[in-house]
């Protein structure tokens, strides 16, 4: 037991003030597995070794002390990676409402216009231009 304290004493000391496992580094790992994987496909070695960098810089990120650092780069990725994120709920909320709604874009803006499906043809007013078009839904 004394010698599972003193083990346990020494890994918090060596954790603390370290920036730990973030956003960021969560994803390089799932990145550098995934590209792993690819390679043992593909064998091309290349991909393998970028993959092993990839989980170098995780691995140094999540035991670096400058925290200042790397919070601000877990922050830019999030801020990077939130469009893209929003972009595939979005078409995953368009994919589950297909039995009820129909999707269209907006010719003059490219605004995205949900309409209800099954109400035969309709006109649609784009709520961000007003330019009206008729549609079968
Ligand atoms: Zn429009």
């Amino acid at each position: 037991m004394e010698f599972l304290t003193k083990l346990r004493n020494r890994l918090q000391n060596f954790l603390y003030g370290r920036n730990g496992f973030d956003i960021l580094s969560r994803d390089l790992n799932l990145f550098a597995f995934f590209l792993m994987l690819l390679d043992s496909l593909l064998r091309t070695h290349v991909i393998y070794w970028i993959g092993i960098l990839l989980f170098i810089i995780a691995t140094y990120r999540i035991y670096s002390r400058n925290i200042v650092k790397r919070s601000a780069e877990n922050m830019a990725y999030l801020a990077f990676r939130a469009p893209i994120i929003q972009k595939f709920k979005n078409q995953w909320q368009q994919l589950s409402n297909r039995k009820y709604y129909r999707y269209y874009k907006c010719s003059s803006c490219s605004q995205k216009l949900r309409v209800p499906k099954g109400k035969g043809k309709i006109e649609v007013t784009c709520p961000k231009c007003g330019l009206r078009f008729i549609k079968k839904t």
